[in-house]
């Protein structure tokens, strides 16, 4: 690998807000493959992902693709958020890929280990070019990121939903200011993902929202879960859905600790909601529920989230 120190990126005029994380090491890499076969027995809806980063310097407290940095040698806490993997030949190595005969045109999924829009992007560009070879290959693709930088690729996610090639996503878990500040510490303003919502779905784009993930006596409340729903309805959201948090092996060890820092009143509960990864289905059934009715309510379409879910 080739490491490189590269200093704070900015992002493009008006699509993010400053709040990036410092101190981000950038380790160039290039990939010997690119679409990547997700594991038959995973639950995932799709069957291929594309990941141009590996680490996310938009550092969710709870992001469940933090324990794949262990594979590279690395930690899931802070050496997932500061030291991150770019595959400096992405672009090259799919449009090698989508070239080749034995490639069958499957749809491919992107935000699923690391989010496509993070800081890098303003830099690297590699989702943009990632886009673009799609596009040129008439492959059906979906994004799902909680940056407004997606704003910037409207041209060409315009003429990929004109051919029916794209679904995008924007992940938006609570608008509640205290929340998303210290769970999602790198993140652009959810508001701004709002409002990418309305402008990709007025530009054709089809976009919906993963209210994603709903944190259990942190931002499940029937006003926090109306505020986001509504406004998500509002702005023309495609399909609404909520994921409540989940708690692998290898997250747990990040999120435990920061919640005791955060709400050392809700550590015990969280012990007793999670005996395992997942909260248990009846908890998850009222969560879906609560927020169809809320959709309802609002005027909104609660369509399953289709091909886009899990990380960003
Ligand atoms: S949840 Fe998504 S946006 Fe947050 S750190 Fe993980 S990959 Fe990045």
């Amino acid at each position: 690998m080739d490491e490189a120190q590269l200093p704070l990126f900015p992002e493009p005029d008006g699509m993010g807000d400053g709040r990036a994380l410092r101190d981000v090491e950038y380790i160039h890499t290039r990939a010997k493959k690119i679409i990547n076969r997700v594991p038959e027995a995973s639950r995932m809806p799709f069957r291929y992902t594309i990941n141009a980063y590996r680490g996310c310097s938009h550092a969710c407290t709870y992001c469940f693709a933090r324990p794949t940095h262990t594979y590279l040698g690395m930690d899931a806490g802070t050496d997932f958020e500061r030291r991150i993997v770019v595959k400096v030949n992405a672009v090259e190595r799919l449009a090698a890929e989508l070239r080749d005969p034995r490639w069958g045109g499957d749809h491919i999924a992107m935000g699923t280990n690391t989010d496509p829009y993070q800081p890098a992007e303003g830099r690297y560009r590699l989702t943009r070019g990632l886009i673009e070879a799609l596009i040129a290959a008439g492959n059906e693709f979906s994004i799902l990121t909680k940056s407004p930088m997606i704003m910037r690729d409207i041209d060409l996610l315009a003429d990929a939903a004109r051919a029916g090639l794209v679904r995008c996503n924007l992940s938006i878990g609570t608008l509640d200011t205290g929340t998303w500040h210290a769970s999602e510490p790198g993140t652009p303003p959810p508001q701004r993902r709002v409002e990418a919502v309305g402008r990709l779905n007025a530009a054709g784009i089809p976009c919906g929202v993963l209210v994603a993930p709903v944190l259990p006596g942190i931002s499940d409340s029937p006003e926090q879960l109306t505020e986001v729903v509504e406004a998500c309805v509002e702005a023309g959201a495609v399909s609404i859905s909520a994921i409540l948090l989940h708690l692998r092996p290898g997250v747990r060890e990040v999120f435990m600790p920061w919640l005791g820092e955060y709400r050392p009143d809700l550590v015990q509960r969280y012990g007793e909601l999670y005996p395992s990864s997942y909260a248990s289905p009846g908890a998850r059934a009222r969560l879906a529920s609560q927020v169809d009715e809320i959709v309802d309510r609002a005027g909104g379409r609660a369509v399953p989230p289709s091909r886009t879910r899990e990380a960003a």
